[in-house]
């Protein structure tokens, strides 16, 4: 079976190795070595000044939401993983959608400013598939505006623009390392600021708000990664440059050998320096990706339709029309993608969409 994507496991011997080191210590969270040592690690790796690690990449958004978005209106983006909305309402912010831009698929920076009123307090948007958002725009209005910058960099790991982490960019990012990404703990995430207030903020909100161990900076929620989160984490990092680079080499024999001519690709941003953790594709219609949908699911090859459904569309929120994510959104799917999907197999996928009847 061909899946969207494939969980990587590095070799057990080297998790149970480090996993050795929190047996012997006999610690297993509260930031231990572990933990540690993958934060300066990712630090390292990813060029960013602050890194926290946290239990996955939805809580660092409820945190960021919390201390920035105060119960106001956030602007964000329709077209996104359910977190990203869920987030918000969950923290009893009231989500303000603004459609996306039909090339980049980010939020449409142009069709920001209309949205403000006197309750927003934040922009939340997700650099979808990696892709970054509209980031020197946002911040111009942002700063305009009196508002604070959120991302959802969930897509982005290793992802960098105009030669800088895309993580440092709007007042905090949050990552996942959830095992169906790119880079992974098998649960969990982070946030990255350059905001030193900020991050001392966070840092206290994910531990219970703990300042010292009997005083309390403020109320705080559990955030913390465990030990052997961490360990999974310290065992997968040294592969993931690999991991980007036989993705790469799939990326660049799909762009090649798929027929173009009723379908497109998503446009990078220029200046982008990718992660090819996805590869959508846009068809003509809703109908033409049912079957070929269908067609795939025959060969057991199981693709699956990220982003789906919009999320102006959700049941528990107020309907307002966002005709380009809405559609984009009916007609994208993601092709597999990850280390070890064999030629024949790639070969297979590509044969089956260019053998599509339109
Ligand atoms: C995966 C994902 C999340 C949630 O991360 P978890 O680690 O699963 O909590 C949030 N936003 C986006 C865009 C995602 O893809």
């Amino acid at each position: 079976m061909i899946t969207v994507t494939k969980t990587f496991l590095p070799p057990i011997e080297e998790y149970r190795a480090i996993l050795q080191r929190a047996w012997d210590k006999q610690w297993l969270t509260n930031r231990g070595e572990l933990v540690l040592e993958l934060e300066g690690k990712l630090k390292t790796y990813l060029e960013v000044p602050n890194l926290t690690c946290t239990n996955n990449g939805t809580v660092p958004l409820q945190i960021a939401l919390e201390l920035l978005g105060k119960g106001g209106e956030i602007i964000t983006t329709p077209f996104s993983y359910v977190a990203t909305t869920a987030a918000i309402v969950w923290q009893h912010c009231t989500p303000v959608f603004v459609d996306i831009h039909p090339e980049y698929l980010t939020i449409d920076e142009r069709l920001i400013e209309a949205a403000i009123t006197p309750k927003t307090t934040a922009i939340l948007a997700t650099h979808v598939f990696g892709n970054p958002c509209a980031v020197e725009a946002i911040e111009a209005i942002a700063y305009k505006h009196g508002l604070k910058v959120i991302y959802d960099a969930a897509h982005a790991f290793g992802v960098s623009y105009k030669g800088e982490s895309l993580f440092t960019y709007g007042d905090v990012s949050t990552c996942s390392f959830h095992a169906t990404k790119l880079f992974h703990t098998g649960e969990g995430g982070c946030w990255i600021t350059k905001n030193k207030e900020l991050n001392d903020l966070m840092f206290y909100s994910h531990n219970f708000g703990h300042f010292k161990p009997e005083q309390y900076f403020d109320v705080g929620i559990n955030a913390k990664m465990s030990e052997l989160q961490a360990a999974l984490g310290l065992a997968v990092l040294p592969y993931v440059d690999s991991l980007i680079e036989e993705r790469k080499q799939i990326y660049d024999t799909y762009n090649s050998t798929i027929n173009f001519n009723d379908k497109r690709r998503i446009s990078l941003r220029e200046g982008t320096y990718w992660n090819y953790s996805y590869y959508p594709i846009i068809l003509k219609s809703e109908e033409t990706l049912k079957q070929l949908m269908f067609n795939l699911t025959e060969k057991q090859i199981n693709t699956r339709r990220y982003f789906y459904p919009s999320l102006n569309t959700l049941n528990y929120l107020q309907y307002k029309e966002m005709i380009v994510s809405e559609d984009i959104s009916k007609r994208i799917l993601c092709l597999p993608i990850y280390k070890g999907l064999a030629a024949d197999e790639i070969e297979l996928v590509v044969r089956i969409i260019n053998n599509l009847k339109e």
